[in-house]
């Protein structure tokens, strides 16, 4: 049987838009305005799952004069490339840049997808974070994202950064100079965090968190991250962009603060009494009950207390 010619047009009109629209059930890959030359795509606070295909960070997309610049494309290579095509439709510009802001995939994984769709694009880290990707890290949170979205997440293989840059380091991209801040372990121990000059602006990565609380593991800091937060909020930047969580001033990432201080203050405080990490779960849960509505608050705050618990215990022997 033949089909009709027009047929055929209009199925792959269909599926052509489908294709771009992304399918039903997938999250809004819709851009938000920072500022003036700032726009954000909502990540979606769900674990990685077949709906979000990875994605579930904030997506940061700054307009030079030269091109796109990305903080953060995703996390995994559909994401980017979701990523990659909203650009096209709203950008006559390529994309000329990415920023990662640290190793944890769900921050990088995206690389893949905007080098799809723009091959000449460079990729900046922080050196450790790049070494963490080329290594076994980059292979765990592939084939990680991959399972958990059902091979949805459609990554073939890690994507590095192309170049490294550290604390003080200023990247100058057509009119836009992008200035690094690394201050020492935090969120873990290779974050950067990039201020947009001229925007008033700072993207935190993971450093601050805003109503979703995430992993804390062995490379990362209690102390630093109080800390980092503490030399940030000094730049009194008038937008705060948190890995996860809405944009706000200068409170919001005061508040992710006192939720760190709180949490370690109170485990070392019971930590001198003599008690085990799972032994004080309750009193350290009640001190910190204000976050309890946060998204990943019951999954995360038992790890986050054996975390801070070595940490206290690490610092004894220094
Ligand atoms: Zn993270």
């Amino acid at each position: 049987m033949k089909i009709p010619l027009c047929r055929v047009l209009t199925l792959s009109f269909i599926v052509s838009n489908l294709w771009n629209s992304g399918w039903a059930g997938e999250p809004d890959y819709t851009l938000t305005r920072v500022s003036d030359n700032i726009q954000i795509i909502y990540g979606p606070f769900d674990l990685p799952d077949n709906k979000n295909r990875g994605f579930r960070n904030n997506v940061v997309i700054v307009s030079t004069s030269e091109g796109v610049v990305i903080l953060d494309p995703g996390g995994s290579a559909y994401a980017g490339e979701r990523v990659a095509r909203t650009v096209k439709e709203h950008s006559k510009l390529p994309v000329v840049a990415v920023f990662n802001s640290h190793a944890h995939g769900d921050h990088w994984l995206g690389n893949e997808g905007i080098k799809r769709h723009y091959p000449k694009a460079v990729i900046y880290g922080h050196p450790v974070m790049k070494t963490r990707v080329q290594g076994p890290d980059g292979d765990f949170w592939l084939d990680t994202i991959n399972r958990l979205t059902g091979d949805t997440a459609n990554g073939k293989h890690v994507v590095a950064p192309d170049k490294t840059v550290n604390d003080g380091d200023e990247i100058k991209i057509g009119d836009t100079t992008f200035r690094i801040y690394h201050t020492g372990a935090a969120h873990t121990d290779s974050d950067i965090m990039i201020e947009v000059t001229g925007e008033n602006a700072l993207f935190t990565g993971d450093v601050v968190r805003n109503g979703l609380l995430g992993i804390m593991e062995e490379d990362a800091s209690f102390k630093g991250n109080i800390a980092a937060i503490d030399f940030i909020v000094s730049k009194n930047f008038q937008y705060y962009i948190p890995g996860h969580g809405r944009v706000g001033g200068v409170a919001m990432p005061q508040t992710y603060r006192v939720y760190l201080a709180i949490l370690r203050s109170k485990v070392g405080e019971l930590y001198a009494d003599g008690m085990a990490d799972f032994e004080m779960k309750a009193d350290v849960v009640n001190a910190v009950s204000a976050y309890d509505k946060w998204v990943g608050f019951d999954l995360r705050i038992g790890p986050h207390i054996s975390r801070a618990y070595l940490e206290i215990e690490a610092e004894e022997f220094d």
